[in-house]
């Protein structure tokens, strides 16, 4: 907690320039960290060693690769932009943001993440689902599905007008909820990871997960690869519950590969055969 409010007061020296220049460069860094380490653990070992199910049998060129960092970095300068505004009134005091767990208690802390998780997937999967109608999918999503099989860089991979769509819902919801900095700080770590993972080409989870519950529950790659191969279904973010309730949800296909019969079958070939 000193820590925090230490860091709030390194920040309140700062100019906004340089606050941007470091926020940039943390939301860059990470994304590079995270993407490097699952590129390297999936698609640069010997295929023998590498554990998780492949989702495709194709590998994705080295030039839809650097179009999908390029994009990444790019996006990486739009999400840094709402930091600096939430920084700036956080100096003011405001904001919901908040340094002392004591002030709501640990049930509100865990309770607030699973709050924002949920807002921000429902954000998305609506704002998703506009981005498919034909005029703002050119506009907008064309290039994030440019990546008809997803790679860790895809992650950020996103046209300007959509990370735009994409980066102000968190820092709106802070003005409104109040929220621990950690909490915050774990919730915009966690959208990059999971934006790793659901776009790694591997599905790394265990059968036993995808099977139970959080696998019932909760958005995998399997799931979203899906998404970039048939457009019309898995729209979501984190759950499956926008996707359930909408009648957009492949899971069954998606999970094809748990059924013994189509084991030895990458994945893009066993989850077109049904609707
Ligand atoms: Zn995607
Ligand atoms: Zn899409």
């Amino acid at each position: 907690m000193e820590m925090l409010a230490a860091m709030q007061e390194g920040m309140m020296l700062e100019s906004p320039l340089v606050t941007f220049l470091a926020l940039y460069l943390i939301v860059a860094v990470r994304y590079l960290v995270f993407a490097g380490v699952f590129h390297l653990a999936l698609w640069q070992r010997d295929p023998q060693k590498v554990r998780a199910r492949k989702l495709t049998a194709q590998r994705p060129s080295k030039d839809l690769v650097r179009s999908e960092v390029r994009w990444s970095l790019l996006a990486s300068l739009i999400y840094a932009f709402p930091g600096v505004l939430i920084l700036e009134a956080w100096k003011t005091g405001g904001t919901g943001l908040y340094t002392d767990v004591n002030e709501y208690g640990w049930l509100y802390f865990f309770a607030s993440i699973l709050l924002y998780l949920f807002l921000h997937d429902t954000y998305f999967y609506w704002t998703h689902r506009l981005m498919h109608r034909p005029r703002l999918f050119r506009l907008l999503h064309k290039v994030h599905h440019e990546s008809r099989q997803p790679t860790p860089w895809t992650a950020f991979s996103f046209h300007p007008y959509e990370s735009i769509v994409g980066a102000f819902v968190i820092p709106a919801l802070v003005f409104v909820i109040p929220l621990h900095v950690g909490a915050l700080l774990f919730i915009l770590t966690l959208m990059t990871l999971s934006s790793v993972i659901n776009h790694c080409g591997f599905e790394i989870l265990p059968d036993w997960w995808l099977r139970g519950f959080p696998g019932r529950s909760v958005i995998t790659a399997a799931h979203h690869n899906l998404h970039h191969q048939r457009y019309a279904c898995n729209y979501g973010l984190y759950f499956r519950f926008w996707d359930k309730l909408m009648g957009t949800d492949a899971l069954e296909t998606a999970y094809d590969f748990l059924t013994p019969s189509a084991v030895s079958r990458p994945v893009s070939e066993t989850a077109g055969r049904s609707d």
